[in-house]
Parts: C-alpha cells; sequence; structure tokens
C-alpha cells in the first residue's frame, strides 16, 4: 500500500496528459507559453479569485507575496509553528521577523486567542505587527473569520498559505479567495500536484496582481528590459501548466473522493483516536488523514504496528517549528506554544487518496482499530 497514490491518477488521465504534452512540445513556447495563461484563468475561475499569477512553487508564492506587500525590516508576520517550515522561510529572507503562534488541537490551524497574545507580544518588543500568515493544514481550511477580524482590527494584512488547503471550502467561500493573498502548491504530493514544482498566487486586488507578475519575471516593466523592481525568476513551466490543466479537470471530482475516504475513516475509528474535527459550513481537502494517539508512547506503537502489516504512516511534523535550529530565536507567543508540542509528539497520518481502494482502507482501519483497543484492556 502506498502513503499517496499517484499512479491510479495518472492511469486514469494518462492520455490527456500525453496530448497536452505533445501540444507544447510542437509550439515550443516551453517558458510562458499559451497553457500558462490558460491555467491561471481556470484556476481563479476554480475558487472564484479575480486574479490568479502561477510562480514556480510554493515557496516563492509566499515570498512573493511578502515583497508584493512590501514586507520587510521591522514588520512582525505571525506564523503557526504547527506547520512545514516553507512558511516562515520565506519571511526572514524579505528582511521581516516570524513571530509564532500557537494552533488548536481541534484543528489544527491558527489559534486566535495566541495570535492576539503574540501580537501584543511583538508591540512589545518593537515590532509593526504587519501580515498574518494562516495555514490550512492537512486540507482544512484556517479559522478565517475570526483571524481576517484580528488582522483588520490591528491593521494587519492576511496572506494565507493554502499549499495543503486549496479547493476547501470556509463557510460558503472556496479558499483562495480569503485574505489579501492567498498562495498555493503544485508539489506532486500536494491535492493538486505537477509533476515538478509549481505554485501560484490569488487575490482579488489588480494592482497586487501586476506587481506580482512583475516580480515573478526579474520585476520587469512595460517594456521588457527596463526592469522597475528587483525581482526574482519565478514562472511556471509551460509542461507543468499543460499537466495542471488535465488535473484540474478532475479536481473537483477527487476532492469528492477523498470527502468519501475520510467519511469511511472516520466513521470507523471514532472513539479509536482524536479524530480530525470538521463541521457542516467547513469542507477539507484532506491533503492528509491526520490522527492524534493517546501519547507518545502509544503512537510508537500504532506506528509500528502498521509497518509491520505492510501500511506506511507519517508523522506531519514531528517538531514545531520554533523548537528547530533555524527558527528556535524567534519570538513566540508569551503563554507558549503547548498545542503544538502535544501535536507534534502525537499526530500521525495515515494513507490518503482519491484512489485508495475500500479494501487497503479496511486493512488501516482493522489495524488502528486493534491497536486502539489492546490499549485500552
Ligand atoms: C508544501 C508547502 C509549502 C511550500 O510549497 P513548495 O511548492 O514545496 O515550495 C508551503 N507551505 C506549506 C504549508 C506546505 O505544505
Amino acid at each position: 500500500m502506498q502513503f499517496i497514490d499517484l499512479q491510479s491518477q495518472q492511469d486514469r488521465i494518462r492520455r490527456g496528459i500525453d496530448a497536452r504534452i505533445t501540444a507544447v512540445l510542437d509550439h515550443g513556447a516551453y517558458i510562458m507559453g499559451p497553457e500558462v495563461a490558460e491555467l491561471e484563468n481556470a484556476l481563479a475561475e476554480f475558487c472564484g479569485a479575480k486574479y490568479c499569477i502561477s510562480c514556480a512553487n510554493g515557496t516563492d508564492a509566499l515570498q512573493l507575496a511578502l515583497m508584493a506587500l512590501a514586507i520587510g525590516e521591522g514588520d512582525a508576520v505571525f506564523v503557526p509553528s504547527f506547520t512545514f517550515a516553507a512558511s516562515a522561510e520565506v519571511v526572514p529572507f524579505v528582511g521581516a521577523t516570524p513571530v509564532f503562534v500557537d494552533v488548536a488541537l481541534d484543528s489544527y490551524t491558527m489559534c486566535p486567542n495566541s495570535l492576539l497574545r503574540a501580537v501584543e507580544h511583538a508591540r512589545s518588543i518593537g515590532l509593526r505587527p504587519a501580515a498574518v500568515m494562516p495555514v490550512d493544514l492537512f486540507g482544512r481550511p484556517a479559522d478565517y473569520d475570526v483571524l481576517e477580524e484580528i488582522a483588520a482590527n490591528h491593521d494587519m494584512v492576511v496572506i494565507a498559505d493554502s499549499a495543503q488547503g486549496w479547493g476547501g471550502v470556509y463557510k460558503g467561500r472556496m479558499t483562495g479567495t480569503f485574505g489579501k493573498i492567498t498562495t498555493t502548491s503544485f508539489f506532486p504530493a500536494k491535492p493538486l500536484g505537477c509533476y515538478g514544482d509549481g505554485g501560484a498566487i490569488f487575490t482579488d486586488d489588480p494592482d497586487l496582481a501586476a506587481v506580482l507578475d512583475s516580480y515573478r519575471i526579474h520585476g520587469k516593466g512595460a517594456e521588457k528590459y527596463d526592469n522597475v523592481r528587483i525581482g526574482m525568476n519565478s514562472r511556471l513551466d509551460t509542461l507543468q501548466a499543460a499537466i495542471l490543466l488535465e488535473k484540474l479537470a478532475i479536481y473537483a471530482d477527487e476532492i469528492a473522493q477523498r470527502q468519501r475516504v475520510a467519511a469511511r475513516y472516520n466513521a470507523a475509528l471514532a472513539g479509536h483516536f482524536t479524530l480530525p474535527k470538521m463541521s457542516n459550513d467547513i469542507q477539507s481537502i484532506w491533503a492528509q488523514y491526520t490522527l492524534r494517539a493517546a501519547s507518545a508512547d502509544q503512537r510508537s506503537e500504532v506506528m509500528g504496528a502498521l509497518k509491520a502489516a505492510g501500511i506506511p504512516s507519517v508523522i506531519y511534523y514531528p517538531k514545531p517549528l520554533n523548537q528547530q535550529t533555524a527558527y528556535r530565536d524567534f519570538p513566540v507567543d508569551p503563554d507558549g506554544l503547548s498545542n503544538s508540542a502535544t501535536a507534534a509528539s502525537t499526530v500521525f497520518s495515515v494513507p490518503m487518496s482519491p484512489y485508495l481502494a475500500e479494501a487497503d482502507q479496511d486493512k488501516v482501519i482493522a489495524k488502528l482499530q486493534m491497536v486502539s483497543a489492546r490499549a485500552e484492556e
């Protein structure tokens, strides 16, 4: 059994992908070819954003967002401590300071109360609260209503890191439309992945869209060889755009299939482990199906039993950012980041994909139920 099954998807759409690749090889516009604009339009339409600017990867997408918003020296950017490193990595790159905020344990997304404490703390040490970066961890949209309100009250912008959550729904709106800017990643293992690196940025602001378009191509101006700002080389390859067009065509169906798999896991595992919590108006895209064990020891036992049965499981993420060598000197919520620490020591993710066969899912479920029953004896 595979942790993420990319082959079944390829079997389903291989003919379309081959035709798309052939078309690119025929026209030869490998950089900024027609598929790039076609994809950007389709992505914007899918989520309901006005503008989509594709780029080289999800990390660049975040960096370009910070650059376009002119965030830099003296600015604080509030980032959850329980996320992938890329969320925080880009902040010092533009000269700003990441300030780590705890997550809520029922959603693994940014905790609003911790954010409020971190904002006060940042001010007290002389930083200007500039941006909040919620992360749609494991595919679940962050608590945008509350986080956007806090951001507005403190004159901060929201940059939504939806690398794992693009296509999720929060109170009737799709991710991609939250905050001033939303970013995503097309890394192959993400729910919408290409066959290499790729990323995209969404905004409703035409001026920001124009600046982002400039920054991703060396800070270009109206004339090709008159650059007006110091930019990056961060374009999405035409070939990757072509592949993504085929994948986007089945993305809504795949999200529905992920939901079906998650619902079966939920029904079978309730009472055995702490389940990912959703509500009627919040729809995850299930980038990961992540459970929490009662303790670090129980997690080791569970993962050992799964491995012995040939079932892969992975810990996302074993160490909160604020405990990692590169990040441990940045400011944090003064009340601590205990939920991040709890999550890091007890979560584990099990196989999840739109194509996970029910028989395989039943194997995962049976093993998990057995280990949990043993713990209760
Ligand atoms: C994958 C990921 C990124 C970075 O995306 P890349 O395309 O790999 O650069 C950023 N943030 C989060 C939360 C991610 O999971």
